[in-house]
């Protein structure tokens, strides 16, 4: 297993160069680091090699990493499912949070976000086409659910979509639901809502994630190895 700050250089050069072939400025994709499963020593060598933004899925797992690394200065974002009796947690601990998917979440996230001072960033979780978990609202909703949390107050801020397609090798297309999703985000954008965030792509779809607009890829397996199940 090669040292995650070598990991990290692997990938972002993937991220470049996917960049460039799609005719985007090199740096137009973001990359979160996703260290669910793994502790605070790796995360704490890949901020040594530069990278301050850190994907969790499991509530309790990253507020124990946190509380760990809080002489860093992290960005932490919550890609999990969201259970509505951790959104008091999720609203507290992160910086963005990707898989909101109902209203009724927005506002539980809104309503504890009240006590600190800048607004939480959201990403409204899309069932695009293809898509393996069954989360994410449906593409027909997601334009009246963006407009509902961007009116939410100035605890949330909208930022975009995220999705998590099915894994490209199912698919006779790798690239079709990405390409839906960016169609979904701008025609969002053309009804006056703004977002500037596509969250897609994954350790073995990014090149087709930022060929089809991704702004902000998550990263696991390629940066820290293979997760252990459970
Ligand atoms: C685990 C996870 C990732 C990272 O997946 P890899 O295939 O390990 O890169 C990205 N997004 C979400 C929502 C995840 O749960």
């Amino acid at each position: 297993m090669s040292r995650p700050d070598e990991s990290l250089a692997r990938v972002r050069k993937r991220i470049a160069q996917a960049c460039t072939a799609a005719g985007r400025a090199s740096d137009a994709a973001n990359l979160l680091a996703v260290s669910k499963g793994f502790g605070a020593e790796p995360v704490r060598a890949l901020f040594a090699a530069g990278q301050s933004a850190f994907g969790e899925s499991y509530v309790q797992e990253a507020l124990a990493k946190q509380a760990s690394l809080v002489d860093l200065p992290l960005h932490w974002h919550f890609i999990g499912p969201i259970q509505s009796n951790k959104t008091q947690d999720i609203a507290l601990h992160f910086d963005w949070v990707h898989g909101v998917d109902r209203l009724k979440i927005a506002e539980r996230l809104a309503l504890a976000r009240q006590a600190i001072g800048t607004p939480l960033n959201i990403c409204v979780q899309v069932n695009i086409s293809g898509e393996s978990s069954k989360s994410g609202c449906p593409v027909a909703e997601a334009p009246g659910l963006c407009r509902a949390i961007a009116e939410l107050g100035p605890h949330l801020r909208l930022r975009g979509l995220m999705a998590i397609p099915a894994p490209s090798a199912q698919l006779a297309e790798p690239r079709a639901p990405f390409r839906a999703l960016r169609l979904l985000f701008e025609s969002i954008r053309a009804q006056g809502i703004a977002l500037d965030t596509i969250s897609a792509g994954m350790s073995d779809d990014l090149e087709s994630a930022i060929a089809e607009g991704s702004t902000l890829v998550r990263i696991g397996t390629a940066i820290f190895g293979n997760r252990i199940k459970t």
